[in-house]
């Protein structure tokens, strides 16, 4: 995609956006990625041992309506990653269906890249009641199925999406301010952490920050889609 292009698509998604700012030092971590497992993984194996009903946490008997598991290109090289379904996607059973997943949509398409070029997941993947956060027992039954879905879809680029995405991930306190727009080794992936689409909402201001992370990520990708 040429940069006019992008810069134009970007434009329609974010109505603030001033000039180009200065990228604040990039710093990185390095976190170990998990051991092989005996037998080759897969999305549909993953799926199939968290199973339709799971059970593992409290939040089967606290009102979800279906496990939410991911969705896109098990090929791509860039992966999303947010924090837990909501209600719309408790009820539709695909992340980021609602009114943060549709400008999610406009952001991935402003890099020039379709909602099924990439993957996107949540850290956990039942509703929490009243959309609050997900709490430590959730996220540790939860969590691996996630890094084994980053380990079989082997993304160039994981976005961190919002504090909690970010923070569960790297395993830090640091402020999503802080951590934001870095880039981090991550399991065989660069990992940046961005502002959620459903905090941009709220505050549309800061969507030039996130474009500024969007086209850093496009220049990661190198043009690439994915490997399919
Ligand atoms: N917010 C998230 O973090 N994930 C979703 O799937 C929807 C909203």
């Amino acid at each position: 995609m040429c940069a006019r292009r992008a810069a134009r698509a970007g434009e329609q998604w974010q109505s603030n956006r001033r000039s180009t700012s200065q990228r604040s030092a990039r710093t990185r971590i390095f976190v170990r990625r998990g051991e092989p497992s005996g037998s080759p993984d897969t999305l549909a194996v993953i799926k199939a041992d968290i199973g339709p009903d799971c059970s593992r946490c409290k939040l089967h008997t606290l009102g979800r309506k279906q496990v939410v598991f991911g969705v896109g290109n098990p090929n791509a090289d860039l992966m999303f990653v947010g924090e837990a379904p909501g209600a719309d996607e408790d009820i539709q059973g695909e992340p980021f269906v609602g009114r943060a997943g549709q400008l999610l949509t406009k952001i991935i398409e402003a890099i020039n890249l379709r909602r099924e070029d990439v993957y996107i997941a949540n850290v956990i993947k039942c509703r929490p009641p009243q959309n609050r956060n997900p709490e430590p027992d959730e996220v540790e039954q939860c969590e691996p199925f996630l890094f084994r879905q980053i380990d079989v879809i082997k993304p160039k680029v994981i976005v961190a999406l919002g504090k909690f995405a970010a923070q569960c991930l790297l395993k830090t306190t640091e402020p999503i301010t802080r951590i934001r727009g870095r880039e981090y080794r991550y399991r065989d992936a660069i990992l940046m952490p961005t502002y959620h689409p459903a905090y941009l909402l709220r505050n549309p201001s800061s969507k030039r920050e996130v474009w500024e992370d969007m086209k850093r990520v496009r220049d990661l990708l190198g043009g690439a889609a994915s490997r399919a």
